[in-house]
């Protein structure tokens, strides 16, 4: 059945930026809508241990989430198992149909969205995630100290995550398809100067190979993109970094984005290039990427929305 509902916030997005959002814009009496997408809380809900979130030493990303939905919902945030196909921002109120066929309209519009990590879609890559193949260095680093680890690629995510992980790692090969970076000259320097670090040009990863009993990761073949040839090489821990996929598709050609999709935001702010539309979290964040950071841009939008709809009565 199609209905229309009104609303005078409507966050898309269940993420840690959209529930906080969400606790914010119901504690300003906003009566918030927040649609929660095809995945309920957000990116935290495929992870196992996070060890950053503060005040908990460790909790499981799921956990971390259901608690962040019903703190939301406690806080009168209206959460609705909707997907948003369409969004118009040409005009106000904005208008945002859900796969239900429900139309959301809203006079301002909180957007959460995400990104997503890119994988190199191999089936053992696919088999060992979150057993010794991760995206976040940040997030995974630190249950490898002391091991060798693979990082893959060879842009700035990927040498960054390679520099970070030399806190971790005994050693750290950076692989990559050619033997150009794209990453900026600084850390390319940085790269080389790092005693921890060995990099192996024109490879590709082919196999993550390991054990399923414990389920872990022991090695990786490799093959020489020149060559062919194969060879493999011992490691505990294998980061991809070829680069991340901001959710962008309902707004790229509505909003001014940045670095290739991500949603640009007035710095300092969670203002987007339109008047009454906020962005938070790692649809807007190539930086940082963290559940903490997206939490405290779901708080900015939120203090954003609610003083920009004082300023329009
Ligand atoms: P997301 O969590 O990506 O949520 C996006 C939301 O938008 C989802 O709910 C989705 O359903 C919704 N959505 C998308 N499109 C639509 C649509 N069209 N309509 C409606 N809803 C939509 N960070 C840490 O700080 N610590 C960690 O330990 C950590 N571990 C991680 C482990 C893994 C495996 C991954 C992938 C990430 C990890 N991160 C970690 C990063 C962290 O998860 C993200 O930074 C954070 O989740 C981003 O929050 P967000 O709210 O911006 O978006
Ligand atoms: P990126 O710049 O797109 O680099 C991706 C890297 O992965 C490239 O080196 C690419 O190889 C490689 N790659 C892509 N697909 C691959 C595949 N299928 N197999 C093997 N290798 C593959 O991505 P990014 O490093 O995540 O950066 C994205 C944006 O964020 C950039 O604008 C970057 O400047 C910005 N960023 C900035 C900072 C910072 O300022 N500190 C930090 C992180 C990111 P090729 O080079 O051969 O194409």
């Amino acid at each position: 059945m199609s209905d229309t509902r009104h609303t005078k916030v409507l966050i898309i997005g269940s993420g840690p930026a959209g529930y906080t959002a969400g606790v914010y814009a119901s504690r300003a009496m906003l009566e918030p809508i927040l649609v929660q997408g095809m995945e309920p809380g957000g990116q935290l809900t495929t992870t196992t241990e996070v060890e950053n979130w503060p005040g908990e030493t460790e909790i499981q990303g799921p956990q971390l989430m259901v608690n962040m939905e019903s703190h939301a919902r406690a806080m009168g945030c209206d959460i609705v198992l909707d997907l948003i196909s369409d969004l118009d921002l040409s005009k106000r109120p904005f208008v945002a149909k859900g796969d239900s066929g429900t139309t959301y309209t809203a006079d301002a519009v909180i957007l959460a969205t995400g990104a997503r990590a890119k994988w190199l879609g191999l089936p053992s890559e696919d088999a060992f995630k979150g057993f010794g193949v991760s995206a976040c260095a940040t997030c995974d680093g630190f249950f490898y100290r002391g091991q060798e680890i693979v990082v893959i690629g060879g842009g700035n995510t990927a040498v960054e995550e390679a520099l970070f992980l030399t806190n971790f790692a005994s050693k750290v090969t950076l692989i990559h398809r050619r033997d150009t970076l794209r990453a900026e000259k600084i850390l390319q320097d940085r790269l080389m100067k790092n005693p921890k670090i060995e990099t192996l040009w024109f490879h590709e990863l082919d196999e993550v190979i390991g054990t399923s009993d414990p389920k872990g990761v022991e090695a990786i073949r490799v093959k020489n993109v020149k060559t062919g040839e194969t060879s493999e090489i011992p490691c505990k821990g294998v980061f991809v970094a070829i680069g991340h996929a901001p959710a962008s598709e309902l707004v790229k050609d509505q909003l001014e984005t940045h670095s290739g999709g991500y949603v640009w935001v007035e710095p300092g702010t969670t203002r987007t290039s339109i008047e009454g539309v906020f962005a938070a979290g790692d649809l807007t964040d190539v930086h940082y990427r963290q559940a903490v950071t997206s939490a405290g841009m779901g708080c900015m939008a939120a203090l954003d929305a609610e003083r920009w709809l004082a300023e329009q009565e």
